[in-house]
């Protein structure tokens, strides 16, 4: 599945929010190794390695979120 493919989808049980784009993404931040949790399974990942950027709006804010890879987007949003 082409990543544009997931715009405009909501994940399960937040229907108030809609996806933006996805974007394969690397954070470059010299000097600073930053981590986050991956938005559906919660593996801790280091933003300077590649990884899956989500843009959700939600009611007109929109946030980032990071996902590990596709099969963690595709399991926030069918709720599996
Ligand atoms: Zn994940």
């Amino acid at each position: 599945m082409a990543l544009s493919e997931y715009a405009g989808r909501s994940p399960r049980g937040e229907e108030d929010a809609t996806v933006v784009r996805v974007v394969p993404h690397r954070l470059w931040r010299p000097g600073r190794t930053r981590t986050e949790p991956c938005a559906n399974c919660g593996e801790e990942m280091v933003l300077s390695e590649e990884h899956l950027l989500v843009v959700v709006d939600e009611r007109g804010t929109r946030t980032r979120r990071y996902f590990r890879e596709e099969s963690c987007i595709r399991e926030w949003l069918d709720g599996e």
